[in-house]
């Protein structure tokens, strides 16, 4: 099964990857990664990344196509993949098409996980640092035993800039605006399956596996 997972911050993609990688065996590709390890194993595609990343340009298209084709070579990407943060535009959803068309092969979903807002925001908000050792508190699901101090350390426990409200509200509306014209072409090839990112991780989950069983019985 050919994947992509798409949600902002806080959708829980991460953990459904997880659950998905393990029952259905398909391997998650995060685009990040992937560049990065290229680079280190200094692959064809790996070095032409490099040249931008050392610059600090961003990696083109063209290069992380390369690089995700080399990468599906690879064994544990025989059973399929499902790619997070790939892709982010139009463009590059048409080179994903046409790469999965010259392979012979094409993408089976998109799987949309789609948030309430004010609970994304209400549980990010409520993340906690330790200043000193970097330990991560939650102050809805994991909070320390003394208010504001770190358990492991005694540390005084603060909010990072990303978490305060006011930020992770503008970054789900730049992500819903950047994501709508992916959506909705995904959604006119009759390709997108909405999730509904509310409730426990299992219920979450339930969802899922609905989705994935429903494409496996359509490819036979
Ligand atoms: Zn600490």
């Amino acid at each position: 099964m050919y994947l992509v997972l798409l949600g902002p911050p806080g959708a829980g993609k991460g953990t459904q990857a997880k659950m998905i990688e393990q029952e259905f065996g398909i391997s998650q590709i995060s685009t990040g990664d992937i560049i990065r390890e290229s680079i280190r194993q200094q692959t064809e595609w790996g070095k032409k990344a490099n040249e931008y990343v050392k610059e600090g340009k961003l990696v083109p298209d063209e290069v992380v196509i390369g690089i995700i084709q080399e990468q599906l070579s690879q064994e544990k990407f025989q059973a399929g993949f499902m790619l997070d943060g790939f892709p982010r535009t139009l463009q590059q959803a048409e080179a994903l098409a046409s790469m999965l068309d010259n392979m012979g092969k094409r993408l089976d979903g998109v799987l949309y996980f789609e948030v309430n807002e004010e609970e994304v925001i209400q549980r990010l908000s409520a993340r906690r640092i330790c200043e000193n050792c970097q330990a991560t508190y939650n102050l809805l699901s994991k909070p320390p035993k003394e208010d504001q101090i770190c358990d492991a350390c005694g540390g005084k426990l603060i909010q990072r800039a990303d978490d305060r409200p006011e930020v992770i509200r503008q970054r789900l509306k730049t992500y819903k605006e950047q994501t709508a014209p992916l959506v909705k072409w995904y959604e006119d090839r009759g390709l997108l399956y909405r999730l509904k990112s509310e409730g426990s991780i299992a219920e979450v989950y339930q969802q899922v596996k609905k989705v994935l069983n429903e494409i496996q019985e359509k490819n036979g």
